[in-house]
């Protein structure tokens, strides 16, 4: 199942409904080519999870934290040289969260990246994006049938 993204308001609604489901524990992999569209889907989830600040990319920094209707961490291991290197960030408190975790770059993480992860694809393409729920974990299935049910309503 592909969720056809033709601009910035479609990436909006399906933020805004994927929000409606997000539940405190999710772990979330965000896969594309730089420019994609993660950094700025994270916002959009945000912003629908009552974040009332400006949601930047962690690049830099690795971890941001907001509060929401729960805590989101948002991080982006693009600048990690070695998985190893989460030791130094609290690793646990990201990938095993009390609310919600985007993870940018996941891949640079190696084994610390936890196996209940949610993997959203996002391919972008000459004119349009194509999202997709990748993994295949029964809470990534819930959830692309949850987003399915609802979108293009
Ligand atoms: P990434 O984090 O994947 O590197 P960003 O979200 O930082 O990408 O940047 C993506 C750029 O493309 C931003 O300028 C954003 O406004 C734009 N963009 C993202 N999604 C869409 C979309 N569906 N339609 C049009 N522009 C988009
Ligand atoms: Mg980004």
């Amino acid at each position: 199942m592909k969720f056809i993204i033709k601009n910035l308001e479609q990436l909006n609604i399906f933020a805004e409904k994927l929000s409606n489901h997000i539940e405190e524990g999710d772990v979330f992999s965000l896969i594309g080519d730089l420019g994609a569209g993660k950094t700025t889907l994270v916002q959009l989830i945000g912003k629908h999870m009552g974040v009332d600040t400006y949601i930047t990319s962690p690049t830099f920094s690795i971890v941001n934290i907001y509060q929401g209707d729960f805590e989101i961490n948002h991080l982006d291991l693009y600048r990690l040289d070695d998985p190893s290197e989460l030791e130094a960030i609290d690793f646990e408190t990201y990938f095993y969260p009390e609310g919600v975790t985007f993870i940018e770059w996941a891949e640079k993480g190696g084994d610390y990246i936890p196996d209940e992860i949610i993997e959203i694809k996002i391919n972008q393409l000459e004119d349009t994006r194509e999202i997709e729920f990748i993994g295949s974990t029964d809470r990534a299935i819930e959830l692309e049938k949850r987003l399915n049910e609802s979108f293009g309503d």
